[in-house]
């Protein structure tokens, strides 16, 4: 097929020419300009067009999911750039103060440098995680990077080139080979950045292996992306559409199951015509839809946005998978809300749809532990606490046992959280230390089933 809807990217060189911009003051586009020193900023002609809504600007949910805002720093980290760049700080220095305000935002959070990384032969598989038993997750190289970049994204380190923090394949194919010798994996989730940035050819090199005589253990194949709602065109009228519709029939027919986790962080995103046509084409394949978002200030934070995109999903197809809480990096005291909050609002939504809908699962913390659930807010023996399980653990015997924490009105994320009825840990953590301890005399993996040697 043609391309005949080509986009446009933007970049920080390019504010002056993104027409939407006209409306707002030179002030505010220069603090735009300097927030996105330090975070990634990178927007396209589709999501400009069709998602952000000029005459609601700036407190447009998708301006901000996209567009970087003064606030997104602290204000001595602002005024510092401020001076930097009005006083024309030579290269160096410049960099060098960035620098120094991105190590200060929890550049990875969640141990996930340390932990998750398998070893083999005292060297890290590049480019590929292990945290859950069942999940390893690849980043193919060709996939490091976005359609357009979501200002919170717990994964900005990687794109803005602190480069020992960045994940990646190499061309030795170890991922390959880990995960053939790993029969405990049943699934493999392809992430990046996007990896639907990358051509089908691509792509094909990632997926196919896996449908091949030795990986009959993996099953399921997921793909992590956002491109549906920054980039539908993907799967419609790109060069390589009709062949990225293939791969995935191809997934199906070789009796696997192919699981598309998209983000959707605001019913709005739903609503163009090229989004529900390119989730039409993915559902003809036979793959399905999950969908996912954290919960986010200024963004996604009332009943009615989940309440409508929950039911938009449904009625598309799409089944709702997550709602997680945002994590503790980048920009987080910005789009941050109270873990109380999220569990207001989650509830009240989930009480307002079908069944259908109650697929979805959260709030959820994707902390170094597990992905953990608040799961309610009640009272024991007189004490208000938080009741909180596992649903996805580091130790899989971890999952789904209640534990409490004391209610804290004011926490964000588990580590604010303290044991509830005067204990001193939650009962995971003396294990997880020692896994840690492990990691650290090893300089290895943590995972027990993540450092065998292959030889
Ligand atoms: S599309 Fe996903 S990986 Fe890319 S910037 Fe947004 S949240 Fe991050």
């Amino acid at each position: 097929m043609d391309n005949k809807n080509k986009l446009i990217y933007y970049t920080n060189k390019d504010l002056t020419k993104i027409p939407l911009l006209q409306k707002l003051s030179k002030e505010d586009i220069f603090g735009i300009y300097l927030v996105s020193l330090v975070f990634p900023f990178r927007v396209n002609s589709f999501v400009i067009q069709n998602l952000i809504d000029p005459d609601n600007l700036p407190d447009d949910p998708i301006f901000r999911l996209t567009f970087p805002h003064p606030d997104m720093l602290s204000e001595n980290h602002f005024s510092n750039l401020h001076t930097a760049v009005k006083n024309k700080y030579p290269k160096e220095k410049l960099n060098s103060l960035i620098y120094e305000i991105r190590k200060t935002l929890n550049p990875h959070p969640a141990g996930q440098l340390t932990s998750n990384v398998p070893v083999v032969n005292h060297e890290p598989v590049k480019g590929l995680q292990h945290k859950y038993r069942e999940t390893a997750l690849i980043f193919p190289t060709q996939g490091q990077t976005c359609h357009s970049f979501c200002t919170f994204c717990f994964r900005w380190p990687q794109f803005v080139g602190m480069d020992d923090l960045k994940f990646a394949t190499d061309e030795s194919l170890k991922y390959q080979h880990y995960i053939k010798e790993h029969k405990e994996l049943t699934n493999i989730l392809i992430t990046g950045g996007d990896p639907m940035v990358m051509k089908a050819r691509n792509l094909e090199k990632y997926i196919s292996p896996f449908l091949e005589d030795g990986f009959e253990h993996i099953r399921f194949i997921r793909i992590g992306t956002k491109s549906l709602t920054y980039n539908p065109f993907r799967y419609l009228t790109d060069d390589d559409s009709d062949d990225i519709l293939r791969l995935f029939s191809k997934i199906s027919e070789k009796g696997n199951h192919l699981s598309i986790m998209a983000h959707f962080n605001h019913h709005i995103e739903l609503h163009p015509q090229p989004v529900q046509n390119a989730i039409s084409r993915i559902l003809s394949t036979g793959a399905s839809i999950r969908c996912q978002s954290p919960i986010l200030k200024h963004i996604n934070d009332s009943v009615d946005v989940w309440v409508n995109m929950w039911r938009e999903q449904v009625r598309q197809g799409c089944i709702p998978y997550y709602m997680f809480v945002e994590r503790d990096t980048g920009a987080h005291d910005y789009f941050a809300i109270p873990l109380t909050k999220a569990y207001k609002i989650f509830r009240k939504a989930f009480s307002q749809v079908s069944g259908l809908a109650r697929t979805v699962r959260g709030p959820s913390m994707s902390a170094t532990p597990g992905k953990i659930l608040i799961d309610g807010i009640t009272t024991i023996n007189q004490e208000k606490v938080f009741v909180l399980n596992m649903i996805q653990a580091r130790n899989p015997d971890w999952t789904k046992k209640p534990f409490f924490a004391s209610f804290d009105k004011k926490a964000t994320w588990i580590n604010q959280l303290k044991p509830a009825f005067g204990d001193n840990d939650f009962f995971y953590e003396k294990e997880l230390e020692n896994i840690t301890r492990g990691n650290i005399s090893l300089g290895a993996s943590t995972n027990p089933w993540s450092s065998s040697i292959i030889n």
